[in-house]
């Protein structure tokens, strides 16, 4: 029995493999600061059994190493490739500041300026210049630090100072676990909140390289999402992130009596935190429920 046991045994590839096939993903997303996020990420990281990675995309005030206190091994310097202008070629032609949207070039007379911390390195005013008179300059957007936290394996950005532009350093955080979701997230109550609409954040989200689209309610008053969008709506949201490339999350008060309308809207993703603690933000999970809404979507 041992030595066939043996015989049997899966190659490293192959068990690594299966460990990617039976991994666990588990995307902790909100708008809002304040709602237990990190209590939450940190106690699923310390409880789960198995190879843990804690990734930590809140880059502009990441705090989760307050709690899990890591080692950190490896730090890596993100930056943004912004224009220099090298004015013994400048003609000041102005069409660097013609084409850049985000007013990070002047020209005035005999003067140009750039202003580093307004470019987007979109790389155009290096494509219309005609004297070849900007030198591809840097500027620091952030770290990311890399390390373990006992057995949890940790990765985090941390925005420099001042920074605006978040996005590329929540890119770089993914890329040290590509497996990884960045969800971004958007109100169905966003009328009452005074925020984007989901609609609007979609493409955005998009452009921004993140991989889930999430609607969830805002103010957490017992109203569902479906109060405040349509089937039609959330159905027209999630064949756009479709179409985009993103996935759907769902949340935000559902119920099981939301579950047939769910099933045909046909999100990736839905919060069932209220569906499986009966309604009460302040109870904990119930097998009952949990296994009812097994069956169910089952
Ligand atoms: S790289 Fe793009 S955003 Fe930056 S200065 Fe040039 S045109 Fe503007
Ligand atoms: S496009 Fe080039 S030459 Fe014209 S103002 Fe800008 S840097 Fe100077």
């Amino acid at each position: 029995m041992g030595d066939a046991g043996r015989g049997n045994a899966p190659t490293r590839e192959e068990a690594d493999r299966a460990d990617e096939e039976t991994a666990v993903k588990i995307a902790v997303a909100s708008g809002k600061g304040g709602t237990g996020k990190t209590t939450v990420s940190v106690s699923l990281a310390l409880t789960a059994q198995g190879q843990v990675q804690y990734v930590d995309c809140d880059v502009e005030e990441p705090n989760g190493h307050i709690f899990l206190s890591p080692v950190i091994r490896t730090k890596r310097e993100i930056h943004l490739v912004v224009p220099r202008v090298m004015e013994e070629r400048c003609s000041y032609c102005g069409k660097c500041r013609d084409l850049c949207r985000f007013h990070a070039i002047t020209v005035f007379g005999r003067t140009i300026m750039t202003f580093a911390d307004l470019c987007h390195s979109c790389g155009g005013c290096f494509l219309v210049c005609p004297e070849d008179a900007l030198a591809r300059d840097k500027r620091l957007v952030g770290v990311v630090e890399k390390g373990h936290a006992g057995g949890v394996a940790f990765v985090h950005g941390r925005m420099r100072v001042g920074e605006a532009m978040a996005v590329p350093l929540i890119r770089a955080v993914k890329e040290e676990f590509p497996e990884k979701y960045v969800v971004i997230a958007s109100y169905s109550d966003y009328e009452r909140l005074g925020t984007i609409s989901p609609f609007a954040m979609a493409p955005l989200a998009a452009a921004a390289g993140a991989d889930v689209a999430m609607v969830d309610t805002g103010i957490k008053d017992g109203k569902s999402t479906f109060e405040f969008m349509s089937e039609k709506s959330l159905r027209e949201f999630t064949t756009m992130n479709r179409d985009a490339g993103l996935m759907t999350a769902l949340a935000g008060s559902l119920g099981f009596d939301h579950l047939p309308a769910l099933k045909r809207i046909d999100p990736d993703i839905i919060g069932v935190r209220g569906m499986v603690c009966g309604g009460n933000r302040d109870s904990s999970i119930k097998e009952d429920l949990v296994d009812r809404l097994v069956r169910m979507v089952g």
